[in-house]
């Protein structure tokens, strides 16, 4: 036997709907008895006999075949195969059905039917006599209630919506009629189970309601919540998520304006003699420094002037991606690293402006400085490598330079700083030509080795 949930009570009191919706919570079958007796009055009622001639219904009764059916996870009530479970709910057949089921005769045709559905199935069921005579044993037995003005309150709402014209008047004498009927009747009248736990909703939702009864139902069968089935995923193609099928590897060995290119040596210079004085500045492996541009510079990063150590050793002038933040700072402060070369990348996130505006600085014959731990390390070692700078370098078809970047400590004046440029990595000698994922993961681990190499 499955688990047996028998839910009794008066007329309107909302178990249908309750029952619907703890049957679906609780993954069990919804068993609505008070649809038999309506099929019964239905068959009764078609056939032009009176509900309240006895002796007519019983006679009926062999020419019925009356059965719920679950389609979809709805019931459907069949009457000798015809779907009436619409027209089983009018207020001409709740009446008549009110009537037929007081009839003894009824009650014990519709009796094995019921039984059989709940020996075989975990269910909860509803009716009038569920926990008294159908279930006896159920392992949980509700009696819900609401007031009769509660109750045809409720169902006059519900005939309104169907486009029923009966009055709230009529609604609420058809109710007490019916408690009338369904109490005073002599075979299983409504009655609560001594073993019922009563709940009335007159004051709750219908949420709070089926809650309620929930968690009645759980601690009574110890049974733990089914889990959630979660909606299956739509299979999606897989896109990739940047798409750089349209970009041209970068055409190296553009030349830049020689006006600018002097101007920038000059500058260089200068600076160089600056640094010089404020740091004890150390190049190592500046011959792996290419005299033209269109190369990108990955590097450790240790400091804001990181930029103007590596730029330093470069007779190209570099474009760097800067953070984002950075951007938001003091105005001087941003023409300052704008006029550097400086442009935002948003971390974290595959920022394609900011790899496009890369590939657009290579193309003009710039070097690109990239600093691919994504933040600065302030103990010195070197952090997780992103994957964006092996990306531009295998879209671009760009050599990497390494560079590590070493002093103790704090950067201060007068500090021993010793920046090493270790030899190029080019994607075409790793066979790198398409920014795939086995590709990536080599460029990205090799380009990290040569900068965890150079630190020390
Ligand atoms: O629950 P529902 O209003 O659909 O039931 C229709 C009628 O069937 C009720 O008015 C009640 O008299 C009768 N009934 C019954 N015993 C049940 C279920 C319904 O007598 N177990």
């Amino acid at each position: 036997m499955g688990i047996n949930v028998a839910l009794d009570g008066p007329s309107g009191a909302g178990k249908s709907t309750i029952a619907k919706k703890l049957a679906a919570a609780l993954k069990y079958v919804y068993v609505d008895t008070g649809a038999l007796y309506r099929s019964v009055a239905y068959y009764v009622v078609s056939q032009g006999i009176d509900p309240a001639d006895s002796a007519k219904v019983i006679a009926a009764l062999p020419d019925i075949k009356a059965e719920l059916k679950y389609i979809d996870g709805s019931q459907h009530v069949l009457v000798n195969g015809e779907d009436v479970s619409d027209k089983i709910r009018t207020p001409e057949i709740s009446m008549a059905a009110s009537k037929v089921s007081a009839v003894p005769e009824v009650r014990a045709f519709l009796f094995d039917l019921q039984r059989d559905i709940a020996a075989n199935n975990d269910i909860i069921m509803d009716g009038r006599d569920i926990g008294t005579v159908v279930l006896p044993n159920a392992q949980v037995k509700i009696f819900l209630t609401a007031s009769a003005e509660e109750r045809a309150n409720r169902r006059f709402k519900e005939l309104q919506e169907k486009g029923d014209p009966s009055t709230y008047e009529e609604v609420l004498a058809d109710i007490n009629q019916r408690d009338y009927n369904d109490t005073h009747r002599e075979t299983a009248p409504l009655k609560k189970a001594d073993d019922a736990i009563e709940v009335d909703s007159t004051s709750m939702t219908l949420d709070e309601t089926v809650e309620h009864i929930k968690g009645i139902i759980l601690s009574k069968t110890g049974t733990k919540q089914p889990p959630k089935e979660k909606p299956p995923r739509e299979k999606k193609e897989r896109k990739p998520l940047l798409d750089f099928s349209n970009v041209e590897p970068v055409k190296r060995g553009k030349k830049l304006n020689p006006f600018r290119m002097f101007f920038y040596n000059f500058l260089r210079i200068l600076v160089i003699g600056g640094f010089k004085i404020a740091y004890n500045l150390k190049y190592e492996g500046k011959e792996n420094v290419p005299k033209d541009g269109s190369n990108i510079f990955a590097s450790n990063h240790r400091s804001y002037v990181d930029p103007v150590f590596i730029s330093l050793a470069c007779r190209t002038p570099n474009s760097f991606m800067a953070k984002e933040e950075l951007f938001h700072t003091k105005k001087f402060f941003v023409w300052i690293i704008k006029k550097f070369g400086a442009f935002p990348v948003e971390r974290g996130k595959g920022d394609m402006d900011a790899i496009n505006l890369s590939f657009e600085k290579l193309n003009m014959g710039r070097n690109l400085v990239i600093f691919p731990e994504g933040t600065r390390s302030h103990d010195g070692k070197v952090g997780k490598i992103k994957t964006g700078v092996a990306l531009i370098a295998a879209v671009a078809q760009c050599p990497v330079i390494p560079v590590g970047i070493n002093f103790e400590g704090k950067l201060k004046f007068r500090r021993k700083v010793v920046i090493r440029f270790g030899k190029p990595i080019s994607p075409e000698q790793l066979k790198i030509t398409t920014p795939g994922a086995k590709e990536l993961k080599l460029l990205r681990t090799t380009v990290s080795d040569a900068i965890i190499e150079l630190v020390h």
